[in-house]
């Protein structure tokens, strides 16, 4: 019988990893970090390269999971540094409005339809937390709909059967948050039209909006079915509600115009973050000019922040997309399309049930065989068979997200050199996860 084991140790993150525990929750700043869902010791990374991490014991990883997300050109990559050192070197906040946040703003708003007018902050929870303030204050109405395992960080309303860490760590909804916080919150089943149909007639001229992540990632890679954002778009429409696309995860990363350059739905206000700020703390929302127009200093509904539009993340944010044009796009969709054929090649030749699924370059594998459209399908997969998958690859040198329901994230940097190493590494992690049982040693 095979349990996961933990084919090395790493002794410097262990005592990092230690001290850090003293100090903070958990020994991170972020939960899914922790490893909890694979076991094992976190790597404390102390540097990256293209496509490569080093960490603190000195070994090297094929990255796959670039920051979640923002690191779509690779690490340290050379025109990305040197705009963030041109502008350090200028200072690191003023506190006042500055031109790289407008060229921010423009280079969004010419790439992304829909959003007329755009409002930087500093992280993607911020940004749907104002969007929803917004959609409140632009409607006079209280209530939001939400989908089972979309994560939209963590904004007290929209942390109900919430996808990401939430999904991860297999929380209930979480303590904290107020029965009046989470009171006008309706929680639907993904991919599922008539209970949102069903939704906006049982609470008629009550529902300010509809947020739902543009092409969900934090179940996993869950694409919505063809019509469901168009559907969510003309239900709205017909209600008086606004549509929210989430494309924090998706934008700028699954299409030069993010998810919305693939299906062309055009939302009322979209959120952005990751990808926009190039590995800084840089994020947005934005869309029609007539509801970005009721923000303050315009309009009533007020909405802040010290560093928002700060002048290191903007620059960082604008050099990564200037760098992201259709040929990059290409390239990244490729790397992701031979990854995706290997992973399966390697399980399908040890008979492990699978399904990798995909938004653009966006993947996930799912330990299952059945089609997953929703939080409760991606909930019936093996996922003691990712822990044994996961170890396998990270003591061969390959980093993947420490957890069965995150999407696996690939860059410009993944060469041929890195895709090797990942192709190495698939039989005997393949071989792992066919081995797998789900004792419980093999989630301690
Ligand atoms: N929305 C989506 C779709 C996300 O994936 C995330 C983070 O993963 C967020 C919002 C929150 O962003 P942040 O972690 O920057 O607060």
């Amino acid at each position: 019988m095979v349990h996961v084991s933990f084919p090395y140790s790493a002794p410097v993150s262990q005592t990092l990893f230690d001290r850090a525990a003293a100090v903070t929750p958990g020994g991170v700043n972020s939960p899914v970090r922790a490893f909890r869902a694979v076991g094992g010791t976190p790597r404390f990374m102390v540097s990256g390269t293209g496509p490569y991490l080093t960490d603190a014991d000195g070994r090297e990883y094929v990255d796959l999971v670039c920051s979640w997300g923002p690191m779509i050109l690779g690490h340290s990559r050379p025109e990305v540094t040197a705009a963030v050192q041109e502008a350090v070197a200028r200072g690191t906040s003023f506190g006042t409005p500055g031109e790289g946040e407008v060229a921010l703003a423009e280079e969004i708003v010419d790439r992304i339809a829909p959003v007329e007018q755009v409002r930087l902050v500093s992280s993607g929870t911020e940004a749907t937390m104002s969007a929803i303030r917004l959609a409140r204050g632009f409607t006079g109405r209280a209530k939001v709909i939400k989908f089972a395992g979309c994560y939209h960080g963590h904004v007290d309303a929209l942390l109900a059967a919430a996808g990401s860490g939430v999904a991860t760590l297999g929380l209930p909804d979480t303590p904290g948050v107020t029965g009046a916080q989470a009171g006008d919150t309706i929680v639907l089943p993904y991919n599922d039209l008539e209970a949102v149909h069903e939704a906006f007639h049982t609470h008629p001229g009550e529902i300010a909006c509809v947020i739902t992540e543009a092409s969900p990632g934090n179940m996993g890679v869950v694409p919505p079915r063809p019509g469901f954002n168009e559907g969510l778009k003309s239900a709205c429409a017909k209600n008086g509600a606004l549509y929210i696309s989430d494309e924090v995860m998706t934008g700028f990363r699954t299409s030069k115009a993010g998810w919305f350059g693939v299906d062309g739905v055009a939302p009322d206000l979209m959120t952005f973050g990751k990808v926009m700020g190039g590995g800084f703390p840089a994020a947005a929302f934005g869309g029609r000019a007539d509801v970005m127009g009721h923000l303050a200093p315009v309009g009533p509904v007020y909405q802040a922040g010290t560093l928002s539009g700060n002048p290191i993340a903007t620059a960082a944010g604008l050099a990564q997309l200037r760098l992201l044009d259709d040929a990059a796009y290409e390239k990244v969709d490729a790397v992701s399309a031979e990854l995706r054929g290997l992973v399966s090649e390697a399980l399908n030749k040890e008979g492990v049930a699978h399904r990798v699924q995909n938004a653009t370059n966006m993947f996930s594998v799912f330990f299952t065989d059945r089609e997953v459209r929703n939080y409760d399908d991606a909930k019936t997969q093996e996922s003691f068979r990712f822990t044994a998958f996961f170890h396998s690859m990270l003591s061969q040198g390959v980093y993947l997200p420490p957890s069965a329901f995150e999407s696996w994230f690939v860059s410009t940097a993944h060469d041929e050199r890195a895709v090797e190493r990942v192709a190495a590494a698939l039989p005997a992690a393949a071989r792992a996860a066919a081995e797998a049982t789900n004792s419980p040693e093999a989630t301690a």
